[in-house]
């Protein structure tokens, strides 16, 4: 029966990194003991300050649909936390709370895209961009960029991928799956090629913001020549490890705005009430707040890196953010290990399943068919085990 699915959810791929979860998951339900680091989800729990707010949001008797768009006073909360941390000046009839990060993504893609609009994608790009910019018609257009220079596209590049028809550039600093975080200069070059394009937007996903070895954040949307054309786009999944909340939100254009909340007013009625009210809480803190979280990550990828570092061709960049690394493992292409024969990342992905017990994502979710996603957001023991038991199917 499944032809008389539309073409646009026929032509939709499966969500990479939640589909090789759930792999594991299954594998896990049949006794397998499986390592995960597939999923980029923070392990920690929620911190307690925030559980106290929504058990308290709960006693209070929040139950009703919120507004659209957000609570006025989580607005406010976000407006503050957008000037305290990132220097963005809003006000409330910019900012757009939705059901995660990717929802806001969503509904930016549906008031934007008309069919055949192209929107740029910085290569690696995370897993969901082509796929929802395709389901609204839109073209993904990847500019390929390379591990010397940190996967990062230069000026240069975005200028060469301009066309008639660019409506958009999408892209996340730091970044999901290289964790290659964008300095000052590297986005003025970007927004001063965009002052030429007066008609091209930027969606700036900044949802690992705090996430950051090397300090100082930039939001691209404080640059003068773009910054009415910027939507910043952030939550508090990876941050404040709420993945199951399912809260991000928008700084943006009020027009823009606008139209995303009549979008959402007619797709989800707005966020999770409770949720909502504990994103305050967790907003109005200082970020220090959450800053052993950050230490812990820092330590995990100096570990995990040294330990790649001892298995032949897992060449890595050195992730400055985030919580990935996104080693180059073509130096396998064309072997059989095992009686598994490697002709891409994907086939890596899966050898690796299988024979090693440890779940990864093959680059080609992210617009690189040469690399392979490892999630180190997992503990040390994990992580440990989990490339030793790489290393040794890899070299057997
Ligand atoms: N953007 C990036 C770069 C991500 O890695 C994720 C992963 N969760 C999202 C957006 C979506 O986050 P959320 O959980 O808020 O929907
Ligand atoms: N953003 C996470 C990841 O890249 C969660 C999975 C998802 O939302 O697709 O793994």
């Amino acid at each position: 029966m499944e032809h008389y699915l539309s073409e646009r959810v026929k032509n939709l791929a499966t969500s990479q990194t939640l589909a090789m979860a759930a792999k594991a998951r299954e594998l896990r339900g049949q006794g397998k003991d499986v390592i995960g680091l597939s999923l980029g989800e923070p392990d920690f729990n929620i911190p307690d300050f925030i559980k106290e707010a929504a058990k308290e949001a709960i006693d209070e008797n929040y139950n009703s649909y919120t507004p659209v768009d957000g609570y006025l006073d989580l607005k406010k909360a976000i407006i503050k936390k957008f000037e305290r941390d990132n220097g963005l000046i809003y006000s409330p009839s910019q900012i757009v709370v939705s059901t995660g990060a990717k929802q806001a993504l969503y509904n930016i893609a549906s008031v934007l895209i008309n069919p055949g609009d192209e929107v740029i994608l910085p290569c690696p790009y995370w897993v969901s961009y082509a796929d929802i910019v395709k389901l609204k018609g839109g073209i993904p257009v990847e500019v390929k960029t390379d591990i010397e220079n940190d996967f990062k596209m230069t000026g240069a590049q975005l200028e060469n991928a301009i066309t008639e028809k660019t409506k958009m550039i999408w892209f996340s600093s730091p970044c999901n799956p290289s964790g290659s975080v964008y300095s000052d200069e590297e986005l003025l070059a970007l927004s001063k090629v965009l002052e030429n394009y007066e008609n091209i937007f930027i969606v700036s996903d900044e949802i690992y913001e705090h996430i950051n070895y090397q300090g100082g954040h930039n939001s691209i949307g404080t640059y003068n020549a773009v910054k009415d054309r910027t939507i910043t786009v952030n939550g508090v999944s990876k941050a404040f490890a709420m993945t199951g909340w399912r809260i991000g939100y928008i700084g943006a254009p009020e027009w823009i705005a606008r139209a995303c909340n009549k979008v959402q007013g007619q797709v989800t009625s707005g966020a999770n009430c409770i949720a909502q009210r504990a994103v305050i809480t967790a907003l109005n803190e200082n970020p220090d707040k959450i800053e052993y979280m950050v230490g812990e990550f820092k330590a995990r990828r100096d570990l995990i890196l040294e330990l790649l570092g001892e298995i032949k061709g897992f060449n890595c960049n050195i992730p400055d953010g985030a919580f990935y690394v996104f080693p180059d493992i073509s130096h396998y292409f064309g072997r059989t290990i095992d009686g598994f024969e490697i002709n891409n990342a994907s086939d890596m992905s899966m050898f690796l399943l299988e024979k090693a017990l440890v779940a990864t994502v093959t680059g080609n979710a992210f617009g690189n068919p040469n690399c392979i996603r490892i999630s180190y957001a997992a503990s040390k023991e994990q992580i440990v085990e989990a490339v030793k038991r790489i290393k040794s199917a890899v070299e057997s």
